[in-house]
């Protein structure tokens, strides 16, 4: 049992109270989400037969074109590819961006410069020869975010016109950055934007973290494809492993070309393990996604509360608060401390390393039972000023408020916070 000092206690109650009307609106939003799923579940008649074990081709197998025809229920697709076989977010966005894009295209993003992980897959960094997109003959550019964070709607005006993208790449959630994430309504507007300019150009949406954060998703605003991982909002804390991309029947099905082989495509891949996990993953992904979205409610009024700068939107796109620490040891210590108020590895201590995909040293705080699932709390960081330390998930907001207890009881301690 902990058992929180009487300052600890109230500076916690305070902030419950001050996100009440904040709490209120997120449970209105898993409902409106939770219903989605569970119809779409009811329409696709799920039954015990789709969570079989299957073996070898896996031609037919139930559980996973039902799995996939869920996906495009639930996020407004045609063609879906939900898969274990897809090792990470990182894995499903290259698979897509390799599967719509030709030598000699030019891939535009619309959001600056895309997650740590993808500049490899681009080639805006890592050395030739690495089968990157540039390797391949396809060009990138980008156009820088405005100041405040939202998408140059002049410059991509310009851009279109000029450079005439194959597809715009467009990333929801603010990633590593002290910036909103993109909302719906604003990508509306990207995408008409888009439209009027290049009817047919491409428009792919890495989609990480961003599931089930609104009521709308962004393949019904208009964008072709979107992508993503299942060890964030999707799976719903239980899938063990996976990614997945939905959209355009035509251009998923170029996608599945790339997941296995030309010729091959999605009619292959099997699960020996059997499709529980993700099935029931999906249908808790909306309470879930809703506690993680409470939780950093709380943390963001928590430390405003101790006088320290975070980022919050009017309404998320995704689940990830940035908080700005200023010091390097004090961001250090909260990631320490978000591990050691874990349910596993709690006895572990992080430290910074080189991360592959990653441009500064990162640490991260993981203390998952999924390995590296930042659908459960975590938190990570580069390491580099202004030292902001970038807190998301949460399966409970019962861990999420314990946890937070025992990170200000731990910086405090350390004489790194005052309460
Ligand atoms: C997590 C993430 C990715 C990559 O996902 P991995 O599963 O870690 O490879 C890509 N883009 C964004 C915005 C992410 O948050």
């Amino acid at each position: 049992m902990f058992n929180f000092s009487n300052s600890i206690q109230t500076v916690m109650e305070r902030a419950m109270e001050s996100c009440r009307t904040e709490m209120a609106r997120i449970g209105g939003l898993a409902l409106y989400n939770e219903s989605k799923v569970l119809s779409a579940f009811q329409k696709l008649r799920v039954g015990n037969h789709h969570f079989m074990p299957t073996s070898g081709y896996g031609y037919d197998d139930p559980g996973r074109e039902t799995l996939e025809r869920l996906f495009c229920e639930i996020f407004g697709g045609e063609a879906a590819l939900v898969r274990p076989q897809f090792m990470s977010g990182t894995h499903a966005i290259a698979a897509a961006l390799f599967g719509v894009l030709r030598p000699g295209d030019l891939l535009l993003s619309a959001t600056g410069r895309p997650y740590d992980t993808l500049e490899e897959v681009i080639g805006i960094s890592g050395g030739e020869g690495n089968g990157s997109l540039k390797d391949y003959g396809i060009d990138y550019d980008q156009v820088d975010m405005t100041g405040e964070g939202q998408v140059d709607l002049v410059a991509l005006r310009s851009k279109l016109q000029t450079e005439m993208p194959a597809a715009v790449f467009i990333q929801r959630s603010r990633g590593y950055a002290w910036r909103p994430a993109l909302g719906m309504d604003e990508l509306k507007k990207v995408v008409e934007l888009i439209r009027s300019v290049l009817p047919d150009t491409v428009i792919i949406v890495d989609n990480c973290y961003g599931e089930f954060t609104q009521r709308v998703e962004p393949l019904e605003v208009g964008c072709d494809l979107m992508a993503g991982s299942l060890i964030k909002n999707p799976g719903g804390g239980l899938a063990p492993t996976g990614g997945y991309v939905v959209g355009r029947q035509d251009l998923v099905e170029k996608v599945s070309y790339r997941l296995t082989a030309p010729g091959i495509g999605a009619e292959v891949g099997s699960y020996a393990a059997g499709y529980t996990p993700f099935y029931q993953g999906l249908f808790l992904a909306p309470h879930v996604v809703g506690e993680s979205l409470k939780g950093m409610a709380l943390a963001a009024s928590l430390f405003r509360q101790l006088g320290m700068e975070v980022y919050t939107d009017a309404e998320p796109s995704d689940i990830i608060l940035p908080i700005r620490f200023g010091e390097r040891n004090k961001l250090i210590a909260f990631c320490q401390a978000i591990q050691s108020a874990s349910p596993i590895d709690s006895h572990v201590v992080p430290e910074p390393w080189d991360m592959p995909g990653y441009g500064d040293p990162v640490i991260m705080a993981a203390g998952t039972f999924v390995q590296g699932a930042s659908l459960e709390l975590s938190a990570d960081a580069p390491i580099k000023e202004p030292y902001i330390g970038y807190l998301q998930g949460g399966l409970t907001l019962e861990h999420i408020q314990l946890a937070l207890m025992l990170v200000l009881e731990r910086m405090a301690r350390e004489g790194l916070i005052e309460i």
